[in-house]
């Protein structure tokens, strides 16, 4: 089966668990392309994890990896990540 395509919004619950604050407004920067946008905004694949593709490039910005209590985080297609408070 093919993996579901979303969007970060989908993720808000996730995201806010692991990192303790509203992610879907923080800003990533794309390694690939260099564009910025609001993690909300980028689209999500859910397969054996998450994926979080560069809505522009369709590089990966970021995958996660649930597995019972551990989660396993790659941030190697984000250049940067502005939290905004
Ligand atoms: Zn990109």
């Amino acid at each position: 089966m093919d993996a579901l395509m979303l969007d970060g919004n989908a993720a808000a619950g996730l995201l806010q668990e692991i990192f303790g604050s509203e992610m879907t407004t923080a800003v990533g920067t794309c390694d690939g392309c260099g564009t910025a946008g609001e993690v909300g905004g980028v689209r999500l694949y859910r397969g054996a994890g998450l994926a979080f593709r560069c809505p522009h490039c369709g590089d990966v910005l970021m995958k996660i990896v649930v597995a019972g209590e551990r989660v396993w985080i790659d941030f190697r297609g984000l250049r940067t990540l502005q939290l905004n408070g």
